[in-house]
């Protein structure tokens, strides 16, 4: 999830010449970023709170291959901004799920518990082969180990969508997704925040060594 994530699935320090590695994070690049606006539509036609909540993690993770690949050769100043944007975009996703939640209860709106079990499971799917590629082709211990715990704060994350679905199916009320996308989109906002607040110290510090 999210917070998790904003933490151990960080770009790394140095530019990747690897060809292979390279391949393997446009591809991871392509596909958190495709899951994103999968689960984001997804998570609007199928009102499912969940669902949006968790197309966060994908734009998060989406970036840090964006910012390994693109971004980490440049200055500090550019990738601070390119960090303090992703900050501002996982915030936006996260009050918009507050937000929506507030007209979820109101409405007593009933997600498609259908839409959120195949589309959770897509993401699970998506989640364990981009983990499998990048664990086979990176090196160094702690590099593994945190692709594993990321990894696997994603699939829960994935795996509690679809236990929200469920809920949903048998209960055929909104709340299992309510509780779900809150406690999702809270730990989103929590990381959002954290990367929101690093990256304007790093700006300040690199604008007095300026
Ligand atoms: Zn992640």
């Amino acid at each position: 999830m999210s917070a998790g994530c904003s933490s151990c699935c960080s770009s790394q320090d140095a530019p990747v010449v690897d060809k292979t590695y390279r391949r393997i994070l446009w591809f991871s690049l392509v596909v958190n970023l495709g899951m994103f606006f999968i689960e984001i539509i997804a998570g609007a036609m199928g009102n499912s709170l969940a669902l949006t909540a968790d197309a966060v993690d994908f734009f998060s993770d989406g970036a840090n291959y964006a910012i390994t690949l693109i971004v980490l050769g440049m200055s500090l100043q550019a990738r601070s901004k390119a960090a303090l944007f992703k900050g501002i975009c996982m915030g936006a996703v996260g009050a918009y799920v507050l937000f929506v939640s507030v007209s979820h209860i109101i409405n007593g709106t009933v997600p498609r518990a259908e839409v959120m079990g195949v589309i959770g499971f897509m993401a699970l799917i998506t989640n364990v082969v981009v983990a499998l590629l990048l664990f086979r082709h990176r090196s160094g211990d702690a590099n593994r180990q945190s692709i594993w715990i990321c990894s696997r704060n994603d699939a829960i994350g994935n795996i509690a969508v679809m236990l929200a679905g469920a809920g949903v199916w048998v209960s055929q009320t909104g709340w299992p997704d309510i509780v779900v996308g809150l406690g999702i989109a809270g730990l989103g906002l929590w990381g959002a925040a954290q990367i929101i607040a690093r990256s304007l110290a790093e700006m300040r510090l690199s604008d007095q060594n300026v």
